[in-house]
């Protein structure tokens, strides 16, 4: 049996600007109804990869394969028009002085006008604004222009999508609904997706894979359930949520804390390991709350720490407490609500099974 052809493939593309790299190496598969997800900080190069893959930038080396067919190399160039990649920013721009009809027709180059408005009038209805048909983008909220503008993009049935940030721009409320709208009509269209976020929850929300994204390269990749449950290091941990962190030494592939001991296989002695884990798998000890030294739980050690700050935040609520060991700062969280005074003294547990232990880097 043959492997299925990607509907995009990228191999090994690199820019640089100035002599510095800003897009290093970075290969990437998309399969037709796929959405990709290019996470990472502000300024590791996702915009840019998008822009190359979009043809209005030329990398300096590397392929861009589209349903197995060479778009684009250092030599061989298909311009962005006939690449068949539908776009959308964060800034949709609409045209103001174009009916909403007319807007979603822009990119429809064949057809005939019957056939046009046929197109128009479905992609309307898809995203539930056939009523404003013949309305112009300032009768319209945000929101319905963001869906005029996702209208827009598909309607020449692109092979791919390649959205960057294109929700930032709307309030809370509306992001979600919009997003899971938008999810949903680029799947029935069998659109390959690349997005682009700086927006972990954004990433969780859409993507089918996660492509995490540092400093020109590509780290990490695969489902969002593998990349936030196996990161790759301490960073990874911390761009998802907040991260605790204790510092350790291994001896005998063990690293010793004031809540017990870590694994740390193959590390060998005298390594200073980071011990990362996340405040929803700090666990606070309710009955015993400052009452005495406890034993050593079947997951560990106990650990003392004194409140510092309790935060309801609507779900759940943040505890940040001050710990006797070293006087450094450990968040919790607790679902629901769990106010503690200032100045109480808890005994603290982690889940072991969701601590990262990683070697200390530099
Ligand atoms: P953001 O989320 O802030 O948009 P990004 O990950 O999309 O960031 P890029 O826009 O790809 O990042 O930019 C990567 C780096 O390349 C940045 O340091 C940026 O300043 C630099 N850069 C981008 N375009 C150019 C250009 N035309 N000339 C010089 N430097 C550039």
């Amino acid at each position: 049996m043959t492997a299925p052809i990607p509907r995009l493939e990228i191999k090994n593309l690199k820019r640089a600007y100035d002599g510095r790299a800003v897009v290093d190496d970075v290969s990437l598969q998309i399969m037709p109804g796929q959405v990709t997800c290019l996470l990472g900080p502000s300024g590791c190069g996702k915009s840019t990869t998008l822009r190359m893959i979009a043809g209005v930038e030329m990398q300096d080396s590397g392929t861009i394969h589209v349903d197995g067919a060479l778009i684009c190399d250092t030599v061989f160039r298909i311009p962005p028009e006939r690449r068949e990649i539908g776009l959308m920013f964060q800034d949709f721009a609409l045209f103001p002085h174009l009916s909403v009809a007319d807007n979603v027709a822009f990119g429809l180059k064949t057809g005939t006008r019957g056939e046009k408005r046929a197109r128009v009038q479905e992609l309307l209805e898809r995203v539930d604004l056939a009523r404003f048909i013949d309305g112009y983008p300032h009768q319209l909220s945000g929101g319905e222009q963001q869906r005029v503008a996702l209208a827009r993009a598909l309607a020449p049935r692109p092979r791919i999508m390649l959205m960057d940030e294109p929700f930032s721009g709307l309030d809370n409320r509306l992001r979600d609904g919009i997003r899971d709208e938008t999810l949903s009509i680029l799947k029935e269209e069998d659109t390959a997706v690349l997005l682009v976020t700086h927006e972990p929850d954004e990433a969780m929300r859409m993507a089918d894979e996660i492509a995490l994204m540092r400093d020109g390269k590509i780290v990490q990749q695969g489902a969002p359930y593998n990349v936030y449950t196996r990161p790759l290091d301490r960073a990874s941990v911390a761009f998802f949520s907040d991260a605790n962190v204790l510092r350790a030494e291994v001896s005998g592939a063990l690293a010793m804390t004031p809540f017990g001991r870590f694994l740390a296989p193959g590390v060998p002695n005298g390594t200073t390991v980071n011990i990362v884990f996340r405040p929803q798998h700090v666990r606070i000890d309710f009955d015993r709350a400052g009452k005495g030294p406890m034993p050593t739980a079947s997951d560990g050690t106990a650990a003392r720490g004194v409140v510092a700050r309790a935060r309801f935040m609507g779900n759940e609520s943040l505890v940040e407490f001050r710990m006797d060991h070293d006087g450094s700062i450990l968040k919790a969280t607790v679902p629901n609500v769990f106010l503690p005074q200032p100045g109480s003294v808890m005994w603290l547990t982690i889940r072991r099974d969701r601590c990262f232990v990683f070697p200390m880097e530099g």
